[in-house]
């Protein structure tokens, strides 16, 4: 059953990973490393089974192949999860136990923060390891992505402007954005500042407030946002928000937001697609995340960092094409642009790594 999992998955390796000693069960699975090694976060949660976990990380892992190659990165698609409650199983043993079964992979793999990790986490991981990212900045991490993701999103917003509009002009249109938070507020800010009318929900009244105050945002109530009348909708906090239930509300163009997941499931896709909605593929529009880690491997830079954030408008350009070439929607232009890249490059059949991310591990300070 295992063994066939993978094989439609296409999964390259899975490790199961046990201390009994430090409490640590996780699995770390490798997806594909044609384009390069597997980089993708570690995430700790409880799952209630260990199938659960297992089915979670073979996701996930086949997700980061398609976000990392939409990307351009030469990188490859991986992940991690520990089973565990963040809140209560967390230690220094646990995390370097992690770490050594990260090492003992020799740099096929290369963790990062993902959902119940934080920087003090990776700190153990990294006394173990050098193929971690998303270290502190002492040790030439990146820091926190968010601001980068929200540049991304950005310019993801104007390639899509572009093909429903005929214009990037982000200040002539209007803009429902959904959670103000890491990604969210800044994204708000980066559209206020070219003159944007925007629309603003959160759960956290504080966070709304502040948008009001700081960047003239109009408040709606969280369920209410799927009836605002604005060209675009920002989905910035949950995923699955598009859904039978609040497609039908849609009076937005486009949509285009940071939020993982987005579409509650294909089928919504495609109906998106029969109301005249454009939208622009999440994975592809919140790379800037992954883009700022995965420069870490060669040497973090900011500047750098801000130029490739506006790879996004080409990427997403380029999905649109695709979408056009093969009358398909663009959820799954998205993934054939990843599928033709790897495919193309795999057939190059380079020495191991000539033309790719060569990560011989962070430089110890
Ligand atoms: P965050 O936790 O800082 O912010 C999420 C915000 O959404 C919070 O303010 C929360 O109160 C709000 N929220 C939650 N439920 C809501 C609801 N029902 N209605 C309205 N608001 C609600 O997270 P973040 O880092 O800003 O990430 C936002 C999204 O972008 C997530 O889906 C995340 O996976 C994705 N993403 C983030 C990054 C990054 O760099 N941080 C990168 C890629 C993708």
């Amino acid at each position: 059953m295992l063994f066939e999992t993978l094989d439609t998955f296409g999964h390259e390796q899975v490790v199961f990973c046990h201390n009994k000693d430090a409490g640590l069960k996780a699995i770390i699975a490798i997806h594909n490393t044609v384009l390069g090694p597997a980089l993708g976060g570690t995430r700790m949660w409880p799952y209630e089974s260990e199938e659960d976990a297992l089915k979670d990380v073979l996701r996930l892992s086949r997700g980061m192949t398609y976000k990392n190659a939409v990307a351009g990165l030469n990188i490859g698609g991986g992940k991690a999860v520990i089973i565990g409650d963040p809140a209560k199983d967390k230690s220094e043993a646990l995390f370097r136990a992690f770490g050594q079964f990260v090492d003992s992979l020799g740099g096929r793999y290369i963790t990062a923060e993902d959902v119940g990790i934080d920087v003090n986490d990776m700190e153990f991981v990294y006394r173990e390891t050098q193929f971690v990212t998303g270290v502190h900045q002492i040790h030439g991490g990146s820091g926190d992505p968010s601001p980068f993701t929200a540049y991304g999103a950005l310019q993801g917003l104007m390639a899509t402007l572009n093909k429903k509009f005929g214009d990037e002009d982000v200040g002539k249109y209007s803009y429902a954005v959904q959670g103000l938070g890491h990604v969210g507020m800044e994204y708000v800010k980066l559209l206020k500042e070219r003159g944007a009318k925007i629309f603003v929900t959160d759960i956290h009244k504080d966070r709304v407030e502040k948008a009001v105050a700081d960047f003239g945002a109009e408040a709606v109530a969280p369920d209410a946002i799927y009836d605002v009348d604005a060209d675009v909708y920002s989905p910035c906090a949950l995923g699955g928000t598009v859904n039978e239930q609040t497609l039908p509300r849609f009076k937005f163009k486009v949509i285009c937001g940071a939020a993982n997941n987005q579409l509650s499931t294909d089928a919504i896709g495609d109906e998106v697609v029969r109301r005249g909605i454009l939208y622009a593929p999440d994975y592809a529009v919140n790379a800037g995340g992954v883009m700022n880690v995965a420069l870490e491997l060669d040497g973090y830079n900011r500047e750098r960092a801000m130029r490739m954030m506006r790879t996004i408008y080409h990427n997403l350009t380029r999905i649109y094409e695709i979408a056009d070439r093969d009358s398909i929607p663009t959820y799954k232009a998205a993934d054939r642009l990843a599928e033709e890249r790897i495919a193309a490059i795999g057939k190059l059949k380079l020495p191991m790594g000539r033309g790719q991310t060569r990560f011989q591990g962070r430089i110890r300070s």
